[in-house]
């Protein structure tokens, strides 16, 4: 059986030696978080981050606009946010309404105040292994792998997945740990072959219960960073977990691994927004 790799544990524990690091250093933090529309979904993340904001003593700056906002006003608002010193942080929850280019908006965020990560500005400094800021996700798995003792350096890891937030920032970061990295998508040929190379296998493909045993050399670590709603109403990932931990020498489970994460790394971005400026 694998051991249970405790993304809860460790993302409580992470947003403790902040909390503690803001309480010594009286650090005054403030996150600007900026909401277009009413999705459900959205709308429950926001709320997580300013919980989680509110507990670590970040001040958060919440701006709730209409689905129908304007490019202008939205990029005005980010113009205005880029310009107050008292700011240190800004996050547009995405997705965006059709109507707004996400990726004008992403670059509107100055790279000082980019605690997602997402700006081609972080996504460069990453590649090149300047000092920057790192996607939220991809970040978390890497303390996750680290606070669980498992040795990345020299390891073979295979990544299933491309997007521009997690499989390629994901690939990015494990090449800087020192693992030797393939990276997978939907044109890969032998899928199963490939995975099961893998020391460390990390699934990011948004599919419900894709990859199963056949896909997990015996031994193997498995991050899994799907995260689906089944008809029962219960959450799996993009991982078969009850076969998988037969054969994976420790795996993350959803809920409860990679997701807690997410939002520990944005908190610690925030702070780490003031060792940047
Ligand atoms: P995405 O849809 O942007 O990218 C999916 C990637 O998987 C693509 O690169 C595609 O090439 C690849 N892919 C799709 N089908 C494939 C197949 N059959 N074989 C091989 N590769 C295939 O997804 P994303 O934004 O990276 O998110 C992936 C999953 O992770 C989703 O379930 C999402 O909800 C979840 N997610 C979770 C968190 C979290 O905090 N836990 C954060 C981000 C995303």
């Amino acid at each position: 059986m694998a051991k249970i790799i405790d993304g809860k544990k460790i993302s409580a524990q992470i947003k403790d030696e902040l909390k503690e690091r803001v309480e010594k250093e009286n650090l005054d933090v403030t996150l600007a978080v900026i909401l277009v529309g009413d999705d459900p979904a959205s709308a429950v993340y926001v709320g997580n981050k300013k919980k989680a904001c509110e507990y670590i003593g970040i001040k958060s700056l919440s701006y709730e606009l209409p689905a129908d906002t304007t490019e202008e006003k939205l990029l005005g608002l980010i113009d205005e946010l880029n310009n107050r010193d008292d700011v240190d942080g800004i996050l547009v929850q995405l997705p965006l309404p059709k109507h707004l280019d996400e990726d004008k908006v992403i670059k509107a965020i100055s790279p000082i105040k980019d605690v997602d990560g997402f700006h081609p500005q972080s996504v460069g400094a990453l590649s090149i292994g300047q000092p920057g800021f790192v996607s939220c996700t991809p970040a978390g798995i890497i303390q996750l792998l680290k606070r669980s003792d498992v040795e990345i350096d020299g390891k073979e890891c295979v990544i299933i997945g491309r997007s521009n937030i997690v499989g390629k920032p994901m690939s990015l970061l494990m090449l800087r740990e020192n693992a030797t990295v393939t990276v997978c998508h939907s044109h890969t040929k032998n899928l199963e072959e490939v995975a099961k190379r893998a020391d460390i296998l990390i699934v990011a493909i948004g599919k419900p219960l894709f990859v199963d045993d056949k896909f997990v050399k015996e031994g193997a670590v498995v991050i899994d960073v799907g995260i689906h709603r089944k008809e029962d109403g219960k959450l799996c990932g993009d991982v078969d977990f009850e076969k998988v931990e037969k054969v994976a020498s420790a795996i993350t489970p959803v809920p409860g691994g990679v997701g807690p994460m997410t939002i520990a790394m944005l908190m610690n971005n925030c702070i780490a927004a003031k060792d940047l400026k």
